[in-house]
């Protein structure tokens, strides 16, 4: 097969994270007989750079013409960068933005994963984590609250602000579907997060969540208020495989597990539209303060990148495989400075990249 991939190197310790991702997949595709075409793209501060906006129509085209994007990350030190003495829509992340509003990615959805091997980095009690765990946070991405009107008006000298939360039933229905599809090639569970008990919109969440389950019957779905959800988390987060929620409700939970796993290094993302497209990056930022210094973690990104495989191209087996990989090299005791501990042996950025390819097989 072959894999058109676009790929956004972006800023900081973006170029060198990516580097090692398009390593693994090109070891992937040897043992597995696909080639990968790389389109080189520019967004954020490199695009800054050369073409003074973030991020050029032109850009968008040849993104819709790949299979998939791959991303590191983009922006700079705000506070002494000259990409932040731009106006607002002219700053790296609006072009950010401005490519998951183009190409429709309605979807994001983040793994929250405790290898056992990196459980010290866990604030939760050992008992609650025994052997690890492995959720994904399926958060919607282009509706709810922050899309909602809003508007302050000044009645009588008191200022009031409104925000509104919408939801249409077409919204919810086609990232319902991503997520069973999902949940279909994982552990088969979907846990459907709202505020039932008070927001009409979550009501309408909670009528088409189920519509879309009857189409699903070898996936479990189970309905959670978003308070509770906050606290099982923390209290047994083994529990979960799929968490579906709004776009707000996503934010805020998504965050919360993943400051659970430890390390903001190893934790994957991708955005989804409705075809198989994606965009796939590591959650974490551009990095600036070690940009160059050959030190970052890689494994975000190439955990992306199987992530890309494994949705963008139905290559499971090859996801499977750099998932490995992953696990193996952390068993073998390699580790990058970010989840460095005693008695680990401290490698940088592109060994480790070539110990992850090593163990692809
Ligand atoms: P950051 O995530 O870049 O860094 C926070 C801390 O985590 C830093 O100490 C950094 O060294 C460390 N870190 C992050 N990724 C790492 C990795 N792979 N390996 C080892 N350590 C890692 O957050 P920040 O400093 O708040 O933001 C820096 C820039 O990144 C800003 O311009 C911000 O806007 C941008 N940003 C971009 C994205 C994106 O591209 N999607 C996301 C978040 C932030």
């Amino acid at each position: 097969m072959n894999l058109n991939i676009g790929v956004i190197k972006g800023d900081g310790i973006g170029p060198e994270i990516v580097t090692e991702a398009m390593k693994v997949l090109d070891r992937v595709g040897e043992v597995f007989g696909h080639t990968c075409s790389y389109e080189q793209l520019l967004l954020g501060g490199a695009s800054i750079d050369v073409h003074g906006v973030p991020l050029t129509d032109e850009t968008i085209e040849k993104a819709k013409a790949c299979d998939a994007v791959l991303m590191g990350s983009i922006g700079g030190d705000a506070r002494t960068s000259p990409w932040y003495r731009l106006e607002p829509s002219k700053r790296p992340e609006a072009g950010l933005l401005k490519i998951r509003k183009a190409l429709n990615l309605f979807a994001n959805l983040r793994p929250a994963v405790l290898y056992k091997e990196l459980k010290g980095a866990c604030p939760l009690k050992e008992e609650l984590t025994e052997g690890g765990f492995d959720l994904m946070i399926m958060r919607e991405l282009t509706g709810g609250l922050y899309f909602g009107e809003r508007k302050t008006v000044e009645k009588d000298g008191v200022l009031t602000a409104y925000d509104s939360l919408t939801y249409n039933e077409t919204e919810i229905r086609r990232i319902a579907k991503r997520a069973f599809d999902i949940a279909g090639k994982r552990r088969g569970k979907v846990t459907s997060v709202d505020k039932a008990n008070v927001l009409d919109s979550s009501r309408l969440w909670r009528k088409v969540v189920e519509e879309v389950a009857k189409d699903y019957p070898d996936v479990t779905l189970e309905h959670m208020l978003v308070d509770n959800c906050a606290m099982q988390l923390v209290k047994d987060p083994k529990q979960f495989d799929v968490i579906l929620t709004e776009n707000m409700f996503g934010d805020i939970l998504s965050d919360e597990a993943s400051m659970v796993t430890g390390s903001i290094g190893m934790l994957a993302s991708a955005s989804l539209n409705e075809t198989k497209f994606g965009l796939y990056e590591p959650s974490g930022g551009s990095a600036p303060d070690i940009a160059g210094k050959g030190v970052a973690n890689p494994i975000a990104t190439i955990l992306s990148a199987a992530m890309m495989l494994r949705f963008s191209f139905d290559l499971d087996r090859e996801a499977d495989a750099v998932e490995r990989a992953v696990a193996e090299v952390l068993q073998a005791g390699y580790r990058t400075i970010d989840i460095m501990s005693e008695g680990k042996t401290q490698i940088g950025t592109s060994e480790m990249g070539d110990r992850i390819a090593e163990f692809i097989r």
